[in-house]
């Protein structure tokens, strides 16, 4: 009996996280479907071509409940938000690489060392059949002592049958997002003071005009970011340019 008032109570969990989390999105490749799900501040998985990655995974197990491992896991910079050892603990990692810049290589748990791949600013490898690469991420103006500076993080770019998809990391508009082509699809960081406004992120977006743009790792010091008046900022300026506000903070 006992067990199996567990059991409901671990059902309840279960669906309450799920329930909680926003519907994956879909995109098709040519490849196949290219699903997209949203999971914690920075945090997502995409599931393609029978592949998982995960990127900066962050929020623990429960975070990831009902989601296949990872086969490839994607690790932006050093911060806790981004690099978290606990979670990274947690899920079963056993099948996967993890592609990271060598200052995250190097602060890895010691158990997952073994599993890194790193990639720096400027380089492009193939893994798990996935064209990745990886491009700066920073403040501005550049400084030794800012919160992210050059070289030390990865921002990616993933080829995932023909779409393109960038995924930002802590970043303000660099010259190097700015001069971005052909991006399918974009996840932007917005949160102050730790990346950049949304005035900033807008007037980027404009720029290298990804098809599709969505605004993560917004949460800042001030609490959630104005997601909705970025989207009002890109539909604006006319870039046909779709942006899509998801939830990314799910209690
Ligand atoms: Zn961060």
């Amino acid at each position: 009996m006992q067990k199996f008032i567990l059991l409901i109570f671990a059902n309840i969990l279960l669906t309450s996280t799920l329930a909680q989390r926003p519907t994956p999105d879909k995109i098709e490749t040519s490849s196949g479907p290219l699903m997209i799900q949203p999971i914690l501040h920075g945090s997502l998985v995409l599931t393609w071509n029978d592949k998982i990655i995960y990127v900066d995974p962050y929020g623990g197990a429960k975070a990831f409940e009902g989601i296949a491992p990872p086969d490839l896991i994607l690790i932006t910079d050093i911060h806790g938000d981004h690099l978290n050892a606990e979670t990274l603990n947690d899920i079963k990692t056993d099948k996967a690489k993890i592609v990271v810049p060598q200052a995250v290589a190097d602060q890895l748990p010691e158990n997952l060392k073994g599993k890194a791949v790193v990639l720096s600013n400027g380089n492009r490898i193939t893994q798990s059949g996935i064209a990745i690469s990886a491009l700066p991420m920073y403040n501005l103006p550049e400084s030794p002592d800012s919160r992210h500076t050059k070289g030390r993080g990865n921002g990616y770019i993933l080829n995932l049958g023909g779409k393109m998809v960038y995924i930002s990391g802590d970043t303000e508009d660099i010259p190097e997002m700015r001069a971005l082509k052909n991006i399918d699809v974009a996840f932007i960081c917005m949160n102050l003071p730790y990346t950049m406004d949304i005035n900033q992120a807008s007037s980027a977006v404009l720029e290298f005009k990804p098809k599709i743009v969505y605004p993560y790792h917004y949460r800042g010091q001030g609490g959630l970011n104005d997601v909705e008046g970025f989207k009002k900022l890109v539909e604006a300026g006319k870039g046909n340019i779709e942006v899509r506000l998801r939830n990314w903070y799910p209690e």
